[in-house]
């Protein structure tokens, strides 16, 4: 039976990575959690075993549940009823199959129900979801904006959101606005503090808002009154279960279909201070993008993949001049090279997401206690690689899945502009992936 995970050697090759056993020594913190928590390893190979589990788990369900509904889920997508987005039908049961196989919460710490793993295996479960459809490891994935919270929001914060994400609940930014795109100092969603109720009060309008309609959203918004750069904002939590945030369109996009790009009003919505007022854009909003930023890079290494895997099928079966296409120079030649890209490609995302956990990890360790100088060393080392790299395994990887999909359409000739095969799909669904969260006009 097909496996997004066993069907690619690769991504079990990356865990074979030296820098591997450094990074679950860190993540466990000396395998302290086996006395509390059944499933916690015991040791590092315990802990590589249960990683490859999840993978598998997540492997049959790219390719046996998600990968056959996206056809589906491409042509139905979402729908406005009444102010409120309602998924695609088989969207909801992608849902369903991740949160019957438990994987919410991925990142987060096992007393609050999660599965405490490093971000490379999030990124390869990213890889494989976003293989079989694109558009919906964008509803999966958003769950990483969690870890903002985490790290930021308080002790009683942490203890009411966290436990709902590993429960399957979802997560949205709420960034993007008709006049503050790129330039997100020009954010003017107002919040103010209610005294009466003590709480914030949100009031304006987000655009462009992938699962805008999401259980709990991270919300950017100008808090200082009379400011107009990026010290006036501020970043909220805003809870759908207190209302106040209506959906008032969903765009009609050229991909993604599944992925529900909303805009949003709130009206008076009550929200919560996430961390300290002034700090939203320059710290926090910097955190959840570089998150958002690897999980596209792990979006685009699965399309790239997908794209490869098509193409290569098409070529093994296709006959002209009476020899299959895959024979010809001029065939094999191109798919070599998206091959490269793949694997080029999922390297850089792999080593980026390591240095990304050993930095992480550190920083997670060092709430508890201080860390020695070689620790801090360490960690500001990992910082600048994984400052370094995460924009560039985001911007070569975007660029090299829309080159995997176009080349992808050309290994199929006329069929490949044909609605009936996935290539067309894949090359709509790529474009998109230079565009947002992008550092402003990266080309390659
Ligand atoms: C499908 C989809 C999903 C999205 N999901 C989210 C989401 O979940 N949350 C969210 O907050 N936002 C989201 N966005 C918004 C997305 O991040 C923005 O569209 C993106 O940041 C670009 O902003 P803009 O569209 O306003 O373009 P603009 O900022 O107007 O840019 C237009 C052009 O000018 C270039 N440009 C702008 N500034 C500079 C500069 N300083 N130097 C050189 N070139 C520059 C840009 O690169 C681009 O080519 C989404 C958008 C789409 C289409």
């Amino acid at each position: 039976m097909a496996n997004y995970y066993t069907d690619q050697p690769e991504i079990q090759f990356h865990l074979n990575h030296p820098l591997m056993k450094r990074i679950v020594d860190l993540k466990e913190r000396n395998y302290a959690d086996k006395d509390k928590f059944d499933e916690a390893p015991v040791n590092y190979q315990d802990a590589i075993e249960n990683y490859k589990r999840v993978l598998d788990i997540a492997g049959d369900i790219a390719a046996n549940i998600i990968e056959p509904n996206s056809e589906a889920v491409d042509q139905e997508g979402p729908h406005l009823i009444d102010g409120r987005m309602h998924y695609a039908s088989k969207t909801l049961e992608n849902i369903e199959a991740t949160r019957q196989a438990g994987l919410w919460g991925i990142s987060m710490p096992r007393q609050y129900g999660g599965l405490n793993l490093p971000n490379v295996v999030f990124s390869m479960l990213s890889e494989m979801i976003s293989s079989a459809d694109a558009g919906f490891q964008n509803i999966w994935s958003l769950q990483s904006c969690i870890d903002t919270l985490y790290e930021f929001g308080n002790d009683e914060q942490r203890a009411k959101y966290i436990p709902r994400i590993c429960q399957g609940e979802t997560m949205s930014m709420d960034l993007t606005e008709p006049d503050a795109g790129s330039d997100l100092q020009r954010v003017m969603l107002k919040a103010t503090f209610d005294e009466k109720e003590n709480c914030w009060r949100l009031n304006g309008v987000k655009r462009f808002i992938t699962n805008g309609d999401s259980d709990i959203h991270l919300v950017l918004a100008r808090s200082e009154e009379g400011t107009r750069d990026g010290r006036g904002l501020s970043m909220f939590i805003y809870d759908k279960r207190n209302g106040g945030v209506d959906v008032r369109h969903i765009e009609n996009k050229l991909g993604i279909h599944g992925s529900p790009t909303c805009e949003l009003v709130y009206k008076n919505a009550k929200a919560e201070l996430c961390g300290s007022t002034r700090m939203g854009l320059i710290k926090y909003v910097m955190a959840l993008m570089n998150g958002a930023r690897l999980g596209i890079a792990a979006q685009s290494v699965g399309l790239s993949r997908e794209a490869y895997t098509e193409a290569l099928n098409y070529a093994r079966d296709r006959a002209q001049f009476g020899k299959k296409i895959i024979t010809f120079p001029a065939v094999y030649d191109m798919l070599s090279r998206m091959k490269a890209k793949l694997d080029a490609g999922r390297t850089l995302l792999y080593q980026t997401a390591r240095y990304v956990d050993i930095y992480k990890a550190l920083e997670d360790i060092s709430r508890d206690r201080k860390l020695t100088p070689e620790e801090r060393q360490e960690m500001k080392q990992y910082t600048r690689l994984a400052d370094a790299f995460t924009p560039l395994a985001k911007g070569i990887n975007s660029e090299y899945a829309n080159q995997n999909a176009y080349d992808a359409i050309s290994v199929h000739g006329g069929s490949g502009f044909i609605m009936e095969y996935k290539s067309q799909r894949l090359y709509r669904d790529a474009r998109i992936f230079s565009i947002y969260e992008a550092p402003p006009s990266f080309r390659l």
